[in-house]
């Protein structure tokens, strides 16, 4: 890809306006450059961020070639844009991410198959087409396993954990209506992720190694830095998946650590991510600058942690619980999105944390935010 460095005034646009579009837009103009969003809801939360935007479907290819002649660069939030489209505007407009890395890493398979076939390690996983595939998957490998779809899923959608071979068919896995993926469910000791920026002419930087804590399947916390020191291993694993694929922009690697404590590469976003949305206020450059820098090719600072950090998801139902409570802790920093609908699992907003006392901070988290007590 060439590299093309735009000078503030040029538009960036961006496909997808959820909350991951919004945060790079504000990145952008806060750099100076114009902004063009698209996205299928009229009042998505980057609607009103940019100077442009275009309400349309993300497989309405005339719309997108809309965006793409009033933008001089593009980059997209949303990493599920159909093939055959991405293929024409990568062909004719700037879109310095290109095709091919997004479109291995859109299907589990294909991104399970390139992740282990670049050396790094992944948990054992077949492709299954049926019940009987997943019964012997599980025999092979042994109980429990994951059953996942392999195109689609985000947020634990779409998955079925199978902890008895008598779970197979009473999960009613819908094998005709799409593909899945049949994973390993290890002990999991910690999640960690890695988020990168790599810039068009190859300039690379690490963000410091985040932990991550799910509640059903979905981000609910991540501490920065991770309290299980696997930065180098990590970025072992992540220059050796970026040797096989072609990374431009920010990106997020989510790691395994299992009870032997060994690491597995669990899944690539070829994007900016939740897990690493702390980087806002706990760093020099926050993941968003980041992508933004990379695409236009100008140099980034290497990464500095100013403090370390918890990063809570506000998800519907806490924002229900917490409307007079959000602005009480005013050294937190709240972010809230402007989705329309509040939808309890739906995540609104996030919450960062900078804290020097880990252990009271996710205290009075739990405390005030969570009533977890
Ligand atoms: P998504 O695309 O929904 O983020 P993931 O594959 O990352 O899908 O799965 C979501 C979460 O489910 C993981 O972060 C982890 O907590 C749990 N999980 C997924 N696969 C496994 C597995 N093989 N073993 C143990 N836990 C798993
Ligand atoms: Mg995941």
């Amino acid at each position: 890809m060439t590299s093309i460095k735009l000078a503030p005034g040029a538009t960036i646009g961006i496909i997808g306006g959820g909350q991951l579009g919004k945060m790079m837009a504000q990145s952008a103009l806060r750099m100076g450059y114009k902004v063009a969003v698209l996205d299928p809801s009229a009042d998505a939360p980057a609607s009103a961020t940019g100077h442009t935007f275009i309400n349309a479907e993300f497989g309405d290819l005339e719309s997108l070639k809309s965006l793409c002649e009033m933008s001089d660069v593009v980059t997209y939030e949303f990493e599920n844009i159909d093939a055959r489209i991405l293929h024409t505007l990568v062909g004719d407009y700037h879109v310095p991410q290109g095709a091919e890395t997004v479109l291995t890493l859109q299907n589990r398979e294909t991104e399970k198959e390139a992740i282990s076939a670049s050396g790094a390690k992944i948990v054992p996983y077949e492709k299954v087409a049926s019940a009987e595939d997943v019964r012997r998957f599980m025999d092979a490998h042994g109980a429990p396993v994951i059953v996942k779809t392999a195109t689609g899923g985000y947020d634990g959608k779409g998955q079925y954990l199978l902890e008895t071979a008598a779970d197979i068919d009473r999960a009613g896995i819908p094998f005709d209506e799409t593909a899945f993926v049949a994973e390993k469910y290890i002990s999991l000791e910690r999640e960690v992720s890695l988020t990168i920026a790599r810039s068009v002419s190859g300039q690379v930087i690490y963000f410091p190694l985040q932990e991550n804590l799910h509640k059903d399947q979905v981000l609910y916390r991540t501490i920065v830095p991770s309290r299980v020191d696997y930065t180098e291993k990590a970025q072992e694993e992540a220059a050796k998946i970026m040797d096989a694929l072609h990374f431009v922009g920010a990106f997020t690697i989510e790691f395994f650590i299992d009870t032997d404590g060994t690491l597995y590469v669990n899944e690539i976003a070829p994007r900016p991510h939740n897990s690493g949305h702390y980087s806002i206020e706990a760093c020099n450059i926050s993941q968003f600058d980041a992508h933004i820098l990379s695409i236009l090719d100008h140099p980034m600072p290497k990464v500095h942690l100013h403090q370390n950090a918890v990063m809570m998801n506000l998800l519907g139902e806490d924002l229900d619980r917490l409307d007079n409570e959000l602005f009480t802790h005013p050294d937190w920093h709240i972010h809230i999105y402007g989705k329309p609908a509040r939808k309890p699992a739906r995540k609104m907003g996030h919450v960062t944390v900078l804290t020097g006392n880990l252990e009271n901070t996710l205290d009075a988290l739990s405390r005030d935010f969570t009533k977890e007590t």
